[in-house]
């Protein structure tokens, strides 16, 4: 596995555009052309109540820690957790579980992470979790099993088993998201029906994309059969 330094940490919440379409990742993160829409914007809403110090949520026992730093050296990522939970162990004496100062016994952290609308098909919610789960790891150098993503459509959170296949996922995707970084390369468009869902649309115009990409196979095509050899 890979170690980054300091200076190559990539924006962990990027994680979710790179699993959701290499080519929103590129629009946003390499070219930062943001676009702002009614989803992102509710979404943005929801992440201001839940890092705002005064948004209350108690459960006997639980300590709340909102907009925690994180980062992973491992993964080269580094961002901010919605909210991570430390739920107190029942044995103190538990060496499963962190201290926390000025607080008795052992407790063991569980992130939670809020969005808009509902469960999504795809585990673009699921990988960003994990993410945050493998920083909080090599944070405080112990093993997380499961976090929480929490929809503010449907008002419930969902528990993320964090298996050895989602970590794999996060690891691969991770990794092409640096080698896509290096490269200064957006991936092309290719239209699907996640484009309908998609915040960059207007931007990346996945069907001109296509149509200017068939005139250059085009192009190419007669080119090879002429012998001839042109640069796109
Ligand atoms: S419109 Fe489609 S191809 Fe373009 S960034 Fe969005 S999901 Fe990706």
């Amino acid at each position: 596995m890979s170690v980054y330094q300091e200076e190559d940490l990539l924006l962990l919440s990027g994680i979710q555009h790179f699993a959701f379409c290499e080519r929103q990742w590129g629009l946003i993160h390499l070219e930062q052309q943001w676009q702002e829409n009614l989803k992102t914007a509710e979404g943005h809403i929801l992440h201001e109540r839940v890092h705002d110090p005064d948004y209350k949520e108690s459960r006997v026992g639980v300590v709340s820690a909102r907009s925690l730093s994180l980062k992973s050296y491992s993964l080269g990522l580094a961002g901010v957790a919605d909210l991570v939970e430390f739920i107190p162990l029942s044995d103190e004496n538990d060496s499963a579980g962190v201290p926390l100062s000025g607080r008795k016994g052992r407790y063991q952290p569980v992130p939670v992470e809020y969005k808009r609308g509902k469960p999504k098909k795809d585990d673009r919610d699921a990988v960003q979790l994990c993410a945050q789960a493998i920083c909080l790891e090599e944070m405080m150098s112990m093993q997380i099993e499961y976090g929480y993503l929490f929809y503010g459509q449907t008002q419930h959170r969902f528990e993320v088993v964090f298996d050895h296949k989602l970590r794999q996922r996060v690891e691969s995707l991770a990794k092409s998201m640096h080698d896509s970084y290096e490269a200064g390369y957006t991936p092309m468009a290719r239209k699907g029906v996640k484009c309908g869902l998609c915040s960059m649309e207007n931007i990346c115009l996945p069907k001109m994309m296509r149509k200017t990409r068939s005139v250059e196979v085009y192009l190419k095509e007669m080119l090879s059969e002429a012998n001839l050899e042109i640069e796109m």
